[in-house]
């Protein structure tokens, strides 16, 4: 690698949500700037104003922060080679299609959309390309002076790229190592609009040239653009300078049959966007990893074993180790197959390996947005270490904590009516006494022998008391070791909570 500084973009056009493969590619560039210790900047390409969607922009900028990847450079941040809103770069961008005009690689083209509709219409597979375009309404194909005319007179015009007939164009890849195309199967596409906005191929080589990019990640979706790229920077003059580029691999609907799309998400019930996005036109809501409880240290990871794995069977790994370890030359080729269960177990292990204190502040709104009282922090703290490896998604702490800090508002009756006996009643009456009237501690192994020391006095096998006294203090079936669940109830309120359920299983 040279020794030049490197430099990242991500260079979203705000259109609408983030996907996750977005994200992925935000990640990956993020890491190998950390890595080389270089920068990562965020370049909004909105020169197309039609596709333009207000808040998208805000959405990325949020994203990237609820996913802690900063970017060095930004339109919020600012930098040396601001402004990184394409948009308002608009005045930069005219020079360098006109010198490719005066150069004879690009020209002016003067037809109208209802004529370009209408070629479409009747000639199959029309390509505005060598093969049509000196039939066409452009400075290549009509004289000079009518050219000049139509421009004096302020014809709307766009200025496309004459992509040569057969040549052969390559480049290396980072990821897929030698890439050749044909330049006859582009079209010219246009690099300046009538309005005198750039396009997208024009505006990426410039900006990437003119904010000193050396590195250029991107989704495989973007490869065809390659040659027309390719060639601009050969034409440009600045062939030495372009960033090494790596396309990366799909993701992949979870059959492995195309790429993931929002639809899918939709149809096989899990999101495809980094967050929730809301469509003000539509009025439909696209749901996200974020909103559903995931934390964004596990989507990260799951982010990046997407493609690429550090050649161990290593799994899990933290941003810091991910910046270690990274490297392109292990990103695969092939597309990968997303798998939700396998997103939830990264969540799941995340959960469990984060400390409470990490949790507290997601687990706090988790319970509050569903009304749940949470006076004591330390208390809270506890509650959390306790059941988090019982949650795949953050929601999972309300099922699995709630009963902590109210008293159940239903019992699973069908689960102990049926079996239930004078013989249990009289065994709680005994626990109640025990517990109200004695010295015995509530702490989670003391009790848990004077329990069962009761049960055997009583001649029950403490086994089947087990479940309705789960029951009692939880409302269901789940939850983490009965007694300490009781020991962090405390005495009092387990006793509550005994006597309130006794007068429901015995009714
Ligand atoms: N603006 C393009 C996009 O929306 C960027 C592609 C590139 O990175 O060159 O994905």
């Amino acid at each position: 690698m040279s020794d030049k500084k490197v430099r990242v973009r991500f260079a979203p056009s705000p259109t609408g949500g983030l996907h996750l493969g977005g994200v992925r590619t935000v990640l990956f560039n993020y890491l190998f700037a950390k890595q080389h210790k270089g920068d990562f900047v965020l370049r909004i390409e909105d020169t197309d104003q039609s596709r333009y969607v207000k808040g998208a922009e805000e959405y990325i900028l949020e994203c990237l922060e609820w996913c802690g990847l900063a970017p060095d450079e930004s339109p919020v941040a600012g930098g040396h080679y601001a402004p990184y809103r394409q948009s308002e770069r608009k005045s930069i961008y005219r020079e360098y299609a006109e010198r490719l005009v005066g150069q004879g690689h690009a020209y002016y083209a003067f037809d109208t959309p209802e004529e370009l509709e209408r070629n479409r219409q009747e000639i199959p597979n029309f390509q505005y390309g060598h093969a049509y375009r000196d039939t066409l309404r452009n400075s290549l194909s009509m004289p000079l002076h009518e050219v000049q005319q139509l421009i004096d007179a302020g014809e709307p015009h766009v200025i496309r790229i004459k992509m040569p007939e057969n040549e052969h164009i390559h480049f290396e890849d980072m990821i897929r190592g030698h890439v050749s195309f044909d330049t006859s199967q582009s079209d010219d596409k246009v690099l300046l609009k009538a309005d005198g906005m750039p396009t997208y191929h024009l505006a990426v080589v410039v900006d990437d040239y003119l904010m000193k990019i050396t590195h250029a990640f991107r989704g495989e979706e973007w490869l065809p653009s390659a040659p027309v790229h390719l060639l601009l920077w050969e034409y440009l003059g600045w062939k030495a300078d372009m960033p090494q580029w790596a396309h990366l691999p799909l993701i992949l609907k979870p059959d492995g049959h195309g790429k993931l799309s929002k639809r899918d998400g939709a149809r096989l019930g899990f999101p495809v966007y980094a967050m929730n996005w809301f469509d003000e036109k539509t009025g439909e809501l696209t749901p996200g990893f974020r909103e559903l409880g995931f934390l964004p240290e596990a989507f990260l990871n799951l982010l990046v074993m997407l493609g690429w794995n550090d050649g161990t069977h290593n799994e899990i790994f933290t941003l810091d180790e991910l910046i270690e370890k990274f490297s392109i030359e292990r990103v695969n080729k092939a597309g990968a197959k997303f798998d939700f269960e396998k997103a939830k177990w990264f969540n799941a292990e995340w959960i469990k390996r984060s400390n409470g204190g990490r949790l507290k502040p997601d687990i706090l709104k988790v319970l509050t947005d569903k009304g749940v009282q949470v006076k004591d922090d330390d208390y809270l703290l506890t509650v959390i270490n306790l059941v988090k490896e019982r949650c795949a998604l953050l929601p999972d702490f309300y099922q699995q904590s709630s009963y902590f800090f109210e008293q159940p508002k239903e019992y699973d009756l069908n689960a102990v009516k049926p079996k239930w006996t004078d013989a249990k009643t009289d065994f709680y009456k005994a626990l109640l006494i025990m517990l109200s009237y004695s010295e015995v501690s509530i702490e989670a192994i003391t009790f848990e022998e004077q329990f069962k020391k009761l049960a055997e006095e009583k001649a029950i096998k403490a086994g089947e008391l087990m479940l309705p006294f789960r029951i009692m203090l939880v409302g269901g079936k789940f939850g983490p070791h009965v007694f300490d669940i009781a020991a962090l109830l405390g005495k009092q309120e387990t006793i509550s909570r005994i006597q309130k359920a006794l007068v429901e299983f015995t009714s």
